[in-house]
């Protein structure tokens, strides 16, 4: 590095976040953590020894210290430090850093330390293209994820690595972190003349939520954003402690169980046809920085399993919903939410549609079955087999319906739609069961139940196979 370099380097480190100049250096500026950290502890013995035995995970809500941990370890390490992001990198960057990796070690003898932030954004394949150069020592992985990595880490890479979890930082940990921001000349407010005031500091402290990039951000927006009184002090007070820091961090954090639970809290209200509590946790979800891509996804997908036939403009409000957002975008975008989520939640309601589960459980089964012949194509072998042959077209008769079998033989009499006597859904009931007994009478069927029964572990079950078997 020539002096050039070093000024460029000084200068941007000046104009970088707060949160990224006071990022510790070392375990000594290392705050909270205790449980993987801590004096005589695992993890920190590997790195004062610079003996990173395996493979890592860190696993902890954002802003704990995940990437400060890898950086530490990379610092007090030989290795070289390689940062990547799953967000940002995609199998060829892969391939590159590998490339260089392997190069390194061969020529320079020096091992890679590879950081890859968000890991679990790395779908299947891209994490399975990694495995190889763990196994075989061309890198060392420091995955970091807010995500469970049990659930949704490759478990190759998982069974691999050492999972370290980190906590949301304690509040006497935020006060300190605070602190050295305030006091520290170099990286920090220590040369400026700043006063907080007690209860304000508190307040960034508690709505931080454990969050210390979150905690120092919203300093340095009160500082920034404050002009100097007269004798050039800047006074932070409450209010501006209050504007400055992001709520959303409050009780929600938004890759933990709050996520799933709040999500959940709304879906439930929206299929027990409350509009009130559908209405409150979607705030919620909005207050805290719930992806509105991801409830429209979640309505779309109620729209067809709780409402159904029984009201077939859901489908349609919630599809026009996420399309009319894909345009509109926030804060505007909020009425198609919301109007979304209030028809969704006053439609009334059928679950007919999971009688396409018990069709699959069906097939499963069953071994061969042959179509029936009239029901096949005729343009192909109909002539040499007769294929078609005794097919009746339904428009030729009354009401265009004729009662003729459909279901292969076994299966007739068995029925597998029960259409609901809801909304829409009940003339459907109606007119479908005059022609099931016009279809009885013709063909003297009499009724069986042979079909398979299912609970909802089975449908689970069937839901993971079509995830399997569907092309997406
Ligand atoms: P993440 O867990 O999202 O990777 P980072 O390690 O990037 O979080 O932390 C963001 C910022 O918050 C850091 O730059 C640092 O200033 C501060 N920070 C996070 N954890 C700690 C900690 N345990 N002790 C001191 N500062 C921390």
């Amino acid at each position: 590095m020539d002096l050039f370099d070093h000024a460029v380097r000084k200068q941007s480190f000046q104009n970088a976040p707060l949160a990224a100049r006071l990022r510790p250096r070392s375990l000594d500026e290392f705050f909270g953590q205790e449980s993987i950290i801590g004096p005589g502890r695992l993890l920190r013995r590997a790195i004062e020894s610079d003996r990173l035995f395996s493979s890592i995970i860190l696993w902890g809500p954002p802003g704990t210290g995940k990437t400060t941990l890898a950086q530490i370890i990379a610092n007090s390490s030989r290795a070289y430090f390689q940062m990547t992001s799953a967000i940002l990198s995609g199998k060829a960057d892969l391939r590159q850093i590998i490339l260089e990796a392997q190069e390194r070690s061969k020529f320079h003898s020096q091992s890679t330390l590879l950081f890859v932030d968000e890991v679990h954004r790395w779908n299947k394949a891209q994490q399975d293209a990694l495995l190889p150069h763990v196994e075989d020592g061309t890198v060392t992985f420091i995955g970091a994820t807010t995500e469970n990595p049990y659930f949704e880490v490759n478990s190759a890479l998982v069974s691999r690595s050492r999972i370290f979890q980190l906590k949301s930082l304690e509040e006497p940990d935020l006060q300190k972190i605070l602190h050295l921001a305030l006091t520290d000349e170099e990286r920090g407010y220590g040369k400026r003349n700043i006063q907080i005031d007690e209860i304000a500091l508190s307040h960034l402290v508690n709505v931080a939520g454990g969050d210390a990039r979150n905690a120092l951000n919203a300093l340095e927006m009160a500082v920034e954003s404050t002009p100097p009184a007269e004798g050039g002090q800047i006074q932070i007070n409450l209010e501006i402690a209050q504007e400055s820091i992001q709520q959303r961090a409050l009780l929600y954090d938004k890759d933990g169980d709050a996520h799933y639970d709040t999500i959940s809290a709304f879906i439930k209200s929206v299929r027990g046809s409350d509009p009130d509590a559908a209405l409150y946790w979607l705030a919620k979800m909005i207050y805290a920085g719930e992806s509105p891509r991801f409830i429209l996804r979640r309505l779309l997908i109620l729209a067809g399993e709780d409402i159904g036939l029984a009201s077939p403009m859901g489908l349609l409000v919630a599809n026009a919903a996420a399309q009319s957002f894909e345009y509109v975008g926030m804060p505007e975008g909020i009425y198609s939410i919301v109007e979304a989520t209030l028809y969704l939640a006053t439609a009334p309601k059928s679950n007919s549609a999971s009688a396409y589960f018990t069709a699959f459980a069906q097939i499963e089964k069953e071994g061969h079955v042959e179509v029936p012949d009239h029901l096949k194509d005729p343009s192909r072998d109909g002539k040499a087999l007769g294929h078609g042959k005794a097919y009746v077209y339904p428009h030729d008769h009354p009401d265009h319906h004729t009662g003729q079998q459909y279901l292969p033989d076994a299966l007739v009499g068995n029925y597998f739609y029960t259409p609901s006597s809801e909304g829409h859904e009940s003339a459907i009931k109606d007119r479908l069961f005059r022609w099931r007994e016009a279809q009885e009478s013709v063909l003297n069927i009499t009724r069986s139940q042979t079909l398979p029964e299912l609970n909802d572990s089975e449908i689970s079950r069937i839901k993971q196979k079509i995830a399997k078997h569907g092309k997406n």
